[in-house]
């Protein structure tokens, strides 16, 4: 394994990084949760990222049984503050003073630490002036519960107000938390230049596309059983935008190009976006054991330049592109 630097910090990260969203507390159980954990750690991952509201609370109790008794300091735990959880009363979602600092207390309770190496907004929040809760998440800081700030899904003139309110503050915003895959490359043009100028890093999300850019679904054939695709919890419903023959039809033309590189396209994918040197951390899932030591082989792995092109080439037009996609992750109205 190998790793990377979170921003222009000092912290270190594994460039492949475990999460747990969709599995822990809902797709799988607890015991393959903890199987997965197991694999990740053996296979050299010390990055652990998970939020709040994963199968509401449940995925951070989970993450936080699993990881016990491991060396903490051997450990980067992440997790993200926004959106709802509980009851859905009127302050339980949001980045208002109010909700931070409540939030980030269940979350150490949770995951049975004092602290997380990095707290994450979990997207932004138009209806909270900036300035709360950059003042509150210098405060978590400042308290020793979070090492480390981190965005997701920001825009490029969010992270540049966030970052500066930051510095003003006296903490690090070191991290932006996008989608980002071969197929969803919608930061390549204002997120990832500006965060070069800041000193931000991505940790992408979702780098095999949820399990679309493995090949395992093919057009026109039935679903795999137990895989997200047929996952009624959750799962079935978040992969649902890529189940569509043109995407699983030029997924397909990627099978010669992983053979190449003498990789299965899972480990091509994650492969994939670790070429961007502002990406820190590629962010997998894994619904077994097997896929985490499968998927951690992309480590290290260097694509070369025609084989990049040929990519792109063989995706062609289901490759998304607008930049103005970052800007719709922020809700319109809110959630409670
Ligand atoms: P991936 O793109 O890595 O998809 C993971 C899923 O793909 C697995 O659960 C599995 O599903 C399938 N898969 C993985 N490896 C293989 C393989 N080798 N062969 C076949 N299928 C495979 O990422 P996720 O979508 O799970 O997201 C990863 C993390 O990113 C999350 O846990 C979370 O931490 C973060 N995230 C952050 C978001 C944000 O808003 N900030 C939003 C979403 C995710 P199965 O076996 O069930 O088919």
């Amino acid at each position: 394994m190998d790793y990377r630097h979170l921003g222009s910090s000092g912290l270190k990260i594994s460039e492949i990084t475990y999460g747990n969203w969709l599995t822990h507390g809902s797709q799988v159980e607890n015991d393959v949760a903890t199987q997965c954990v197991r694999a990740a750690l053996e296979a050299g991952i010390t990055t652990f990222d998970t939020a709040d509201v994963y199968a509401n609370t449940q995925a951070e109790t989970v993450l936080g049984d699993a990881l016990k008794g491991e060396r903490r300091e051997s450990l980067e735990i992440f997790t993200k503050v926004y959106f709802p959880t509980g009851p859905k009363g009127p302050n339980d979602t949001g980045l208002s003073r109010k909700h931070i600092m409540e939030s980030i207390d269940g979350s150490l309770r949770r995951l049975q630490t004092d602290h997380v190496d990095l707290y994450q907004a979990h997207r932004y929040d138009s209806f909270t002036p900036l300035e709360e809760t950059m003042q509150a998440f210098a405060d978590v800081v400042r308290a020793g519960k979070a090492h480390y700030i981190g965005v997701s899904e920001w825009t490029a003139d969010q992270l540049r107000a966030g970052v500066e309110l930051a510095r003003d503050l006296g903490f690090q915003l070191v991290s932006s938390q996008p989608q980002y895959s071969m197929l969803w490359r919608v930061i390549e043009d204002e997120v990832v230049p500006a965060s070069r100028e800041l000193g931000v890093s991505q940790i992408v999300w979702s780098p095999i596309a949820q399990g679309v850019l493995s090949g395992k679904y093919k057009p026109g054939q039935e679903l795999p059983a137990g895989s997200r695709a047929t996952d009624e919890k959750g799962g079935a419903d978040m992969i649902k935008r890529y189940m569509r023959d043109d995407v699983l039809e030029r997924v397909q033309q990627l099978v010669p190009v992983a053979q190449e590189l003498d990789l299965t396209m899972a480990q091509l994918a994650v492969a994939w976006v670790l070429q961007n040197d502002n990406v820190a951390a590629a962010l997998i899932g894994a619904s077994r054991p097997e896929q985490v030591h499968e998927n951690v082989a992309a480590s290290g792995v260097t694509i070369p330049a025609e084989l990049m092109t040929r990519i792109d080439e063989a995706l062609g037009d289901v490759v998304e592109r607008d930049a103005a996609k970052t800007a719709e992750q922020t809700p319109k109205e809110r959630f409670c």
